[in-house]
């Protein structure tokens, strides 16, 4: 089969490689869209230390069932699928408890980090084991269905978040997921959403997804407008999709007394936390780390254009054109977001 594969640091080739074995509970997906995520890009160069070469990437995907191994239950070859990035053991503490994504055992598609190292979907064939897998309806286009891991990982961080009806909610970061979280906190209820980011073309697309109000940092000052929009209290929920000192304080500081911060983004390993602001405003940090089995709703709120994706896909393009993607990624090409590769084909 035809992969992409990452035989050093930068260095991205189109090659031959064995198909691989199915085992007995293993589906083997022929991949028809894969999307390149922000950290495969930071992978890339080594500098995250999870993409050790030589790797197959890919973690976003959608495709069809090729074969099936003899103890898969409910799927079969033909059926169109998408998949959790998170392979989950199923049989740990954390999995037992119903926290799949928390898996003692846990494996990531298409990483390689020293504990483990499992192949991806840029290649014509990946395999999963079947209790990561989901059904996807006939109308759902396999280049949006391969951002159902993107859209699970907003819908999974609005869960966290204990946000009610008609609360006023702000996303620090409207990047990629930052997009997704705007539409996914209003799902859960947010009556109020203002977005924040640097980049105006991103506010732009925030707006056109539902965002009430939108702050850039370089134009105005962020807290004082939130304050200014929410009667002098703060927003209720405050979600961050960075990962940074900076934008953490931003999202701490929009909040009101007793209110929440999702922190999403994880860009820093560290961050400086005002501590008296948290202590004495009495505030609520939760993290959430990518999803615990959304997949059935994200997939509903999809097919339904509860949550839209379209408007976050830059391009769709070939295997072969994946490496000078990653180049342009990597060097920071202006206004690009989702990026969808085809391995299998355009069918
Ligand atoms: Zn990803
Ligand atoms: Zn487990």
């Amino acid at each position: 089969m035809k992969a992409m594969l990452l035989s050093e640091y930068k260095k991205l080739s189109i090659v031959e490689m064995p198909m691989p074995e199915v085992g007995s509970e293993d589906l083997l997906v022929q991949v028809k869209a894969c999307g390149i995520c922000g950290s495969d890009i930071h992978g890339y160069d080594g500098s995250t230390g999870r993409r050790i070469p030589p790797l197959v990437m890919g973690h976003e995907a959608a495709g069809v069932v090729a074969a099936v191994g003899n103890q898969v239950k409910g799927f079969k070859e033909g059926d169109r699928v998408t998949f959790d990035s998170t392979v989950s053991c199923g049989r740990c503490a954390s999995c037992r408890r119903g926290s799949i994504n928390l898996c003692e055992n846990r494996q990531v598609l298409g990483v390689s980090c020293g504990e483990f190292k499992r192949h991806g979907a840029f290649a014509e064939y990946v395999i999963v084991p079947y209790n990561i897998a989901y059904q996807l309806p006939p109308q759902l286009k396999f280049e949006h269905a391969a951002l159902i891991e993107a859209v699970s990982i907003a819908v999974h961080a609005a869960n966290r978040t204990p946000v009610k009806l008609g609360d006023t909610a702000v996303v620090v970061g409207s990047g990629m997921i930052g997009l997704l979280v705007v539409q996914a906190i209003r799902l859960a209820g947010a009556a109020r959403v203002i977005a924040v980011d640097l980049e105006d073309s991103k506010l732009e697309v925030a707006k056109s997804l539902g965002a009430d109000w939108t702050l850039n940092p370089k134009a105005v000052d962020v807290v004082a407008e939130v304050k200014r929009l929410t009667g002098g209290r703060g927003a209720d929920v405050s979600l961050e999709v960075v990962g940074a000192t900076p934008t953490v304080k931003t999202a701490i500081d929009c909040t009101r007394k007793g209110g929440v911060i999702t922190l999403v983004g994880n860009l820093a390993p560290n961050v400086e936390l005002p501590l008296q602001a948290v202590v004495t405003r009495e505030l609520s940090i939760f993290g959430s780390c990518a999803s615990n089995g959304e997949y059935p709703e994200c997939i509903e709120y999809l097919s339904r254009g509860d949550i839209q994706v379209a408007p976050l896909i830059t391009a769709t393009a070939k295997l072969e054109e994946g490496p000078a993607w990653f180049e342009r990624l990597y060097a920071g090409e202006p206004g690009a977001m989702k990026v969808i590769l085809q391995p299998a084909g355009a069918f």
